[in-house]
């Protein structure tokens, strides 16, 4: 039962362990899937990171190549009327050329406008105020200068400055020359960017200042961006590198590459949302995890419906089980009952017959002696007569324990009631006087009982006995020669006076 109850344990628990692996499996594979992601994600921002870069220094580098050349001009030929005009033409043909220029600009020693690349050179604006012309004064450095974001004087754009300083022969300070880049020009290209909604792009000055980023607001221009996470990270781990950083602008977290322009003293942030890569991935997570729940769920399912069915087998197997051994005990009861003499305890009637043809034809094939003894109770209706019926039941029963006590010894010996009051000894492997011994001994064992008999001869219960025995051949005698046989000798000892053993001696057949 145990092992069986435990079968079904062990299926449920297989079951359970099924459905927990299929949950693992999944488990680890999806996040296996989102790491991957993520990782390809890095790979992605950092090669777009670089992209930028280098678009930021190429658009840079043009503007600057234009200034080195315009300072070298002035320098050499100084800003007479004729030069000044020559230059406004040429600084018109290169801003025609370079589409990130809105404008370039010639500025004296005082910050008066000498020449631009537009037609008219306005006389009366100064642009002595600017920080890209401070710089320049206050810096004997002739190297490009990229100032903070300013917006036009002339037509309201935002751009970014780039200068150079422009020295008289003794080299004090003569002047600036600007080329001014519109920030337009770099958000087109940010917004031409395939970067999803959440995606970010930014051009930032390494002393902090945002020059341009996307999404765009013309508010961010300037700005002071030191106190940033993206800064802090970018100065922690720069000049190249890749951070998840929540954003100060809009509070998105973003996957953020950062890299350093390889010329100029700026550093661009390439950033995708976080949500937005993860998109994709919760979508096929939730279908695929819907799947193996799905599926656990069928498993679960069926493995119950199994070992529901194993316990009711179990179950079944058990109620059979019983049934088969309350049989078994049934006909045990009922073999005995059919063979045992009810009153007396003996063998009945039909064991004797039974036995008696067994023990016969074994007899004959041994060619062996089987005798037998026929005992009957004297006057045993006038005890009943006398002390009663019950009472002629009490003294039979007495009778016939004493007869299984002195008979019967043997495993193959058979005492039983052969009818009423008459009872039978059979006893295999016996000769006649052997077994006259024996029903002597019965005989004795029974008058020893005294059981008083107030009409029997000396006033206590007796048995008579006939006894014979036989050689079995084939076809000669037959079972019932014995019992008539021993029947005679049974009625001689009746006839004798009773209470004695007679043997037939009859000659056999
Ligand atoms: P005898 O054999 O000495 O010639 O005389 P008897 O009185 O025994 O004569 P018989 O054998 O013809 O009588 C058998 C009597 O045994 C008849 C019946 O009343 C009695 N008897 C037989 N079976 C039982 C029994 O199971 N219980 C009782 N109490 N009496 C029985
Ligand atoms: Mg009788
Ligand atoms: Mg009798």
């Amino acid at each position: 039962m145990f092992q069986r109850l435990s079968i079904a344990v062990r299926t449920m628990a297989f079951v359970a362990a099924v459905c927990l692996a299929l949950v693992a499996l999944d488990i680890w594979h999806s996040w296996e899937s989102r790491t991957v992601l993520l990782e390809q994600m890095g790979v992605a921002t950092a090669n777009l990171s670089r992209a930028l870069a280098q678009q930021a220094d190429d658009t840079i580098k043009q503007a600057d190549t234009v200034l080195v050349g315009v300072v070298e001009r002035i320098e050499q030929e100084g800003t007479g009327p004729v030069q000044v005009e020559r230059l406004r033409r040429v600084l018109a043909a290169q801003v025609a050329e370079l589409p990130q220029l809105d404008a370039l600009h010639v500025y004296d020693q005082d910050g008066n406008w000498v020449a631009n690349s537009r037609a008219a050179v306005p006389q009366k604006l100064n642009n002595a105020d600017r920080e890209y012309f401070v710089f320049h004064r206050d810096h004997p450095d002739r190297g490009p200068h990229i100032g903070i974001p300013v917006k036009s004087r002339t037509n309201g754009k935002l751009l970014i400055p780039v200068s150079r300083r422009i020295d008289h022969a003794d080299g004090s300070f003569a002047g600036v020359a600007l080329a001014s880049i519109d920030v337009d020009f770099f958000l087109k290209f940010y917004d031409s960017l395939d970067i999803g909604k959440g995606g970010a792009a930014a051009l930032i000055l390494e002393s902090g200042t945002m020059m341009v980023r996307r999404p765009f607001g013309p508010e961010m221009v300037g700005r002071d961006m030191r106190g940033s996470q993206l800064f802090t990270s970018y100065k922690e781990n720069g000049p190249v590198g890749t951070a998840y950083i929540k954003s100060a602008q809009d509070g998105v977290l973003r996957l953020n590459s950062f890299r350093r322009l390889e010329h100029y003293p700026l550093f661009v942030g390439a950033a995708m949302s976080k949500d937005e890569i993860l998109a994709g991935w919760w979508k096929d997570t939730f279908w695929h995890s819907g799947g193996v729940l799905a599926l656990s769920a069928v498993v679960a399912f069926v493995g119950l419906g199994l070992v529901r069915q194993i316990e009711m087998r179990t179950r079944t197997e058990a109620e059979l089980l019983r049934a088969r051994d309350a049989l078994e005990a049934l006909n045990k009861t009922l073999n005995t009952l059919a063979m045992e003499d009810g009153l007396t305890g003996l063998a009945n009637r039909r064991q004797f017959d039974v036995t008696l043809d067994t023990e016969f034809g074994r007899a004959m094939r041994d060619a062996s002696t089987l005798a037998l003894i026929l005992l009957d109770v004297d006057r045993f209706k006038q005890y009943n007569d006398i002390y009663g019926h019950t009472a002629g039941d009490e003294c039979l029963q007495k009778i016939c324990r004493t007869i299984a006590n002195v008979a019967a010894r043997r495993p193959r010996d058979l005492a039983a009631r052969y009818g009423g009051e008459e009872l039978a000894v059979l006893l295999p492997g016996t000769d006649v006087e052997a077994a006259a011994l024996l029903a002597e001994r019965i005989r004795a064992a029974v008058r020893a009982l005294e059981i008083e008999h107030a009409g029997a001869t000396d006033g206590f219960v007796t048995l008579s006995a006939g006894v014979d025995a036989l050689r079995p051949e084939a076809g000669a005698a037959q079972p019932k020669e014995l019992v008539r046989g021993a029947d005679k000798a049974l009625y001689v000892a009746k006839s004798g006076g009773r209470n004695r053993v007679c043997t037939n001696a009859e000659p056999k057949a």
